[in-house]
């Protein structure tokens, strides 16, 4: 096999960042008549280039595989529906934003940032890939295109409906595989003084806080504030400034202008600048490591586990997110170390989680069954679920979190 090609410089990807074996996508959840099927897998190897440091896994599944069809529906989250209201409260005051202004949001979903604009009665328009979620933003009276944003597609909109004063593309910039034909559909978008926002998790914080289950294959690059200014410059674009956020483990939100009207960046771009300095990631020898950390991680949960198993303790898990999915099959967690896993989400009782075929029930299942322990995936909410969980845990159930290490909850 020849070497992959790095998606912003062109150079051969020689060195991992972290090769987490093979897996199935991770949104990929099977019922029961599927289990005695085959079933893809796909690497899971993130390189990082020698030359411009993005860190990157390889478009191992077509894009239009993953998200023509896309499930997710941003309104069903109501914190997220909150930072979006938040953000354009933000966004309108730095701007200046009024009925005479245009903006436009890429991956809009089922316009749940839009809502907030348009309630403002400032003109928008979303763009989203996925057919059946925009037609469900049409139908709420949000106007959608369904298009995949590229320089020619952005030359497209903007000729139909004017340079945007605001682009938004939140949580998308990191998922698509031609980033720099992405980044330059931004710049076509964006009106010559308008300014373009992008939301990215953050690679140090990823790093630094062993998110390593945020890693799966619709996340093809893994941002610094370096990388991302390196891939906007290729499109024409200069990062102005920069806050930092907490959403997904830690995010940040950049803000940027077309390159020849840009002005000096601000102080906070300077500052996450020097800070990803520290933490290593202005080189590849910086990088290193990630992989002995992870390899850690799997050791001692694979020991816990096993240990549970020869001691005749029953294991259930908590949740059934994508992000649990990558965390199962790189340490080979199938059903006789995780017996079930429970869910709030109906749609997903009675399937299996992808590639490990781990079944999933209600989570009434935890009070019948009354496992030993409850391996809790969704970590990230460990708080929020020992508080559900308080009930279960009182008859003697105790809880273990996986990440940021293995962890029995006092
Ligand atoms: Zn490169």
């Amino acid at each position: 096999m020849s070497t992959p090609l790095c998606r912003l410089c062109g150079t051969e990807l020689e060195v991992t960042f972290v090769d987490l074996g093979m897996s199935p996508p991770c949104e990929s959840f099977l019922a029961a008549d599927e289990l005695d099927q085959g079933e893809t897998f796909y690497p899971l190897h993130v390189r990082i280039c020698s030359e411009c440091l993005l860190v990157q896994l390889p478009a191992y599944i077509p894009a239009e595989e993953i998200f023509s069809d896309y499930a997710y529906f941003s309104s069903y989250s109501d914190s997220w529906v909150a930072h979006a209201g938040r953000f354009v409260e933000d966004a309108i005051a730095r701007r200046g934003l009024d009925d005479s202004s245009f903006v436009v949001e890429v991956a809009s979903n089922d316009g749940y940032l839009l809502q907030h604009t348009i309630a403002k009665g400032i003109r928008s328009l979303g763009i989203e890939p996925a057919a059946n979620i925009a037609q469900v933003a049409n139908d709420k009276g949000i106007p959608t295109v369904s298009r995949f944003l590229g320089e020619a597609v952005g030359k497209t909109v903007a000729q139909e409906h004017g340079p945007a004063d605001l682009v938004v593309a939140n949580n998308v910039f990191a998922h698509v595989p031609d980033i720099v034909d992405f980044a330059k559909g931004l710049r076509a978008l964006v009106a010559d003084d308008g300014v373009v926002s992008i939301e990215i998790p953050h690679l140090q914080r990823l790093i630094e806080g062993r998110l390593y289950d945020t890693i799966y294959h619709e996340h093809f690059s893994y941002l610094s504030l370096l990388t991302t200014q390196r891939v906007l410059a290729a499109a024409g674009l200069t990062v102005v400034d920069v806050q930092e956020l907490t959403t997904h483990g830690g995010s940040l939100r950049t803000w940027s202008v077309p390159t020849e009207r840009a002005t000096a960046p601000s102080d906070d771009v300077a500052r996450v600048l020097a800070a990803e300095e520290r933490a290593g990631l202005h080189t590849v020898e910086g990088h290193q490591g990630f992989a002995d950390v992870v390899a850690a991680v799997r050791d001692d949960l694979i020991e816990f586990l096993i240990d549970c198993r020869r001691k005749g303790a029953v294991v259930a898990g908590y949740g059934a997110p994508g992000k649990g999915n990558t965390l199962l099959n790189h340490c080979g967690i199938r059903s006789d170390l995780l017996s079930f896993t429970v869910d709030r989400n109906p749609h997903k009782h009675g399937h299996f989680l992808p590639g490990t075929h781990i079944p999933i029930r209600p989570p009434e299942a935890l009070d019948e069954e009354r496992p030993d322990y409850v391996l809790i995936l969704p970590w990230n909410l460990r708080e929020e679920i020992a508080a559900q969980l308080a009930p279960l845990k009182a008859s003697g159930t105790q809880l273990v979190v996986p990440l940021p290490a293995l962890e029995v909850l006092p």
